[in-house]
């Protein structure tokens, strides 16, 4: 929904100014939008509501980290979010130990909505400007999500956003793999018996991206760096309007790496076990121009050789057929506003939404 933003700094108009604009509306366009911000505005209000009277329940406090004393509630403290539907005031209980313990400082309630200490925008706010800032320049990603939600953040709070995911998704990556490789294999991702019966495709590419010479800093000479990529997905078929057999990729999952071939395989051996390797009826593989990202796809696939029918085929990673000649020599420059391992990080971290967001 592309939404009229409001003039800087100002507060959202009360009820009866939304009122006014819906009734003064004369195009379909406005008419829309007044009643979109009512419905925000409604919004803001529901979730205030459940918030205020959650947080009057009884609150059951943990014992003193320090002395082992029980907490004791120091009355209620206000808390602010700006969220997907604008920001957000409640007041919840925050409790201290009765002995003045350094450290004791406590606020269940803000764990159980699982937010931290200082955070200031909502999870699901962030998502999407994460997911925006994958495919266009920081500048431009707020822009957009401003337009798309009406909630305006800087470009710089983009860039803490996508810090803040890349480094949690990569330590989770890293502990999924470390426990792989210890033996414990990750869980099979849940798959409707129609996906599960189609045919496993793993592709496997290299993206080179210009990244910064210096962190923290747009001087000095453009430094290109690969982007291993791969795509794995389920292949289904379909009869189009000329009656001829098209083929779609299904269930599309992601594995990203800035780094060499030590860091990539393990991550995409591990996505591939996630997504039914081991049960596929049909493997196939694909590969693009990059010798190494084929031997790498080729040392993967080999894992499951005896289980599976393994074809090479050379396809883009899109999924179209991709010249012979283009091949070796195709530079896909991303210009996607990332820098340094924020890259692959918010690959991986665009699978994990779109894993958790999945159906
Ligand atoms: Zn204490």
């Amino acid at each position: 929904m592309l939404t009229p933003l409001p003039k800087e700094s100002s507060e959202p108009l009360a009820w009866s100014g939304l009122l006014d604009q819906l009734q003064k509306s004369q195009t379909l366009a406005t008419l829309v939008i007044a009643a979109w911000q009512m419905g925000l505005h409604i919004a803001r209000i529901l979730v205030e509501q459940q918030l205020n009277e959650r947080a009057q329940q009884p609150t059951s406090w943990d014992d003193c980290p320090v002395c082992g004393h029980r907490l004791h509630s120091k009355g209620f403290a206000s808390r602010q979010m700006l969220t997907l539907v604008g920001r957000v005031q409640w007041r919840r209980r925050v409790g201290r130990c009765p002995n003045g313990c350094a450290g004791s400082h406590s606020i269940p309630f803000d764990q159980v909505l699982g937010i931290e200490p200082y955070q200031q925008s909502s999870v699901e706010l962030m998502r999407l400007g994460c997911l925006l800032a994958i495919f266009v320049p920081f500048e431009l990603a707020a822009w957009l999500l401003a337009q798309l939600s009406g909630i305006r953040v800087s470009d710089d709070s983009l860039w803490q956003w996508v810090q803040q995911y890349g480094k949690q998704s990569t330590h989770n990556w890293e502990a999924a793999v470390e426990d792989w490789q210890k033996g414990h294999s990750p869980p099979v991702e849940d798959l409707s018996e129609a996906l599960a019966a189609m045919p496993l495709l793993i592709a496997a590419d290299g993206v080179t991206v210009p990244l910064r010479p210096q962190v923290g800093s747009p001087k000095g000479k453009t430094r290109w760096r690969e982007v291993k990529v791969a795509i794995l997905a389920r292949l289904s078929h379909r009869v189009n309007q000329n009656g001829k057999q098209v083929t779609r990729l299904q269930q599309r999952r992601l594995v990203a790496v800035l780094g060499d071939m030590q860091r990539f395989q393990p991550r995409l051996q591990l996505e591939a076990i996630r997504q039914g390797v081991e049960t596929a009826p049909k493997l196939s593989g694909s590969v693009t121009g990059h010798e190494a990202s084929g031997d790498c796809l080729r040392i993967v696939l080999s894992s499951w050789q005896s289980v599976c029918s393994i074809s090479i085929m050379r396809l883009l990673i899109s999924g179209r057929p991709l010249r012979p000649i283009k091949m070796a020599t195709q530079r896909v420059r991303l210009r996607c506003g990332l820098s340094g391992c924020a890259i692959s990080c918010a690959m991986a971290m665009f699978i994990a939404f779109s894993t958790n967001s999945a159906g």
